[in-house]
């Protein structure tokens, strides 16, 4: 018998597996992939940590979070800078002096400044929707060439059918500086993601390639309450219907040449190429195996973006009104499912950060423990 039932091995699932654990637990975790850590899942090749469900960068301003991850894993000094490729040209991003240097030419802040409300002035009001914002943010020059192809390849959905809030994930900057996110704390672990969740997972029971859903009833009857870190849609049989997600398809070649793209991500912001952009795992670490020896081969990923169908993995939830509106139906649903908690991208139907998930997953297990006193 087990105290918690935890469904899913990835970084909620595992959070919560060694929270409990500490606290005196009895846990048993359950994976239906032949592997723990879930969409953050790394796999050696040739001494490169290939991020197999999409690159992971992690960032926080959370002090509390960055000490927690950092006990699991060494962090490298990793800054995400990608360069978004329009029709060969190519840009910094996220959207600052370099960017608008080469979009207009321009060379201090205040003629960026003016050039930004010059283009801005197009959208009066609240911003409705991605398209808006992304003009009221960047001007429409930006928002044509690095913006709408990217969002739409990505959403499989027009910007202006979009919420506002994908596009202010990220920064934009007056100041020279490529750093993608606006964290205190970032970097990749040392050795991978797969060891970092194997760390937090140490001395805990797992069962790979077993899928809770296959069998509820009878995993049902192992413990007393149920963490579920899959899709609540798929929980309840899709009863109330299916919520959307995009999915990736990732087409991954080793090549057997030092460098390809000499950054870690290429962004291809242009509607007609078809993959949106381009990883090249290697560059994560800075291009060494773990001796500190440069790698002589190199592993690229192609990303495509479509529409998740039965059989895919899911990887971000499509949080506009239709689908939230729904997954607000599916939660009422859960509430009244009185031992089993829903957490995580998927439980939670929402586009959450790693340190996000982290932070959730702590605040489940708190108030968790506060029922038990
Ligand atoms: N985005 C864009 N151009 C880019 C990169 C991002 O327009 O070159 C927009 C796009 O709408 C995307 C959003 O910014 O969905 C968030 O990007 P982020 O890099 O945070 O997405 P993730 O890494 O989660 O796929």
């Amino acid at each position: 018998m087990y105290d918690y039932l935890i469904a899913g091995a990835g970084l909620f699932g595992a959070v919560c597996a060694r929270e409990l654990t500490d606290l005196g637990k009895r846990v048993l975790v359950v994976e239906k992939r032949p592997h723990i850590g879930g969409n953050v899942y790394t796999e050696n090749v040739e001494g490169i940590n290939v991020h197999k469900y999409g690159a992971h960068i992690f960032h926080t301003n959370n002090k509390a979070v960055w000490d927690y991850v950092c006990r699991f894993a060494e962090f490298n000094r990793f800054t995400n800078s990608p360069i978004a490729n329009y029709k060969g040209e190519l840009y910094s991003l996220p959207f600052n002096m370099y960017t608008f240097n080469k979009m207009w030419g321009v060379t201090t802040p205040e003629q960026a400044a003016a050039k930004i409300d010059e283009q801005r002035r197009e959208i009066t009001g609240e911003p409705k929707n991605l398209e808006e914002q992304a003009i009221s943010l960047v001007g429409r020059d930006i928002y044509e060439r690095l913006i709408k192809g990217y969002t739409e390849k990505q959403w499989g959905r027009e910007c202006s059918r979009l919420p506002a809030f994908i596009i202010k994930r990220l920064p934009v900057r007056l100041t020279f500086d490529n750093n993608y996110f606006d964290a205190l704390y970032q970097g990749i672990p040392i050795g991978g993601y797969t060891r970092l969740i194997s760390k937090m997972l140490e001395g805990i029971e797992v069962h790979l390639d077993t899928d809770y859903l296959a069998d509820k009833a009878s995993l049902d009857r192992l413990a007393d309450r149920v963490i579920y870190t899959g899709a609540i849609d798929e929980y309840f049989a899709y009863s109330l219907g299916r919520l959307e997600y995009r999915t990736v398809r990732f087409d991954t070649k080793l090549l057997d040449i030092p460098s390809f793209q000499g950054n870690a991500v290429v962004n291809f912001t242009d509607k007609q190429t078809p993959f949106t952009r381009i990883i090249e795992h290697k560059w994560f670490e800075f291009g060494r195996d773990e001796n500190g020896s440069d790698i002589p081969k190199t592993v690229i990923s192609y990303e495509y973006s479509k529409e998740y169908e039965k059989g895919d993995e899911r990887f971000y939830p499509v949080n506009d009104e239709k689908n939230n509106s729904l997954y607000q139906r599916y939660r009422e649903l859960a509430k009244g499912e009185k031992n089993v908690i829903f957490g995580g991208r998927l439980g939670q139907y929402k586009y959450f950060d790693m340190d996000h998930v982290i932070m959730s997953a702590l605040e489940c297990i708190a108030k968790e423990k506060k029922e038990w006193t």
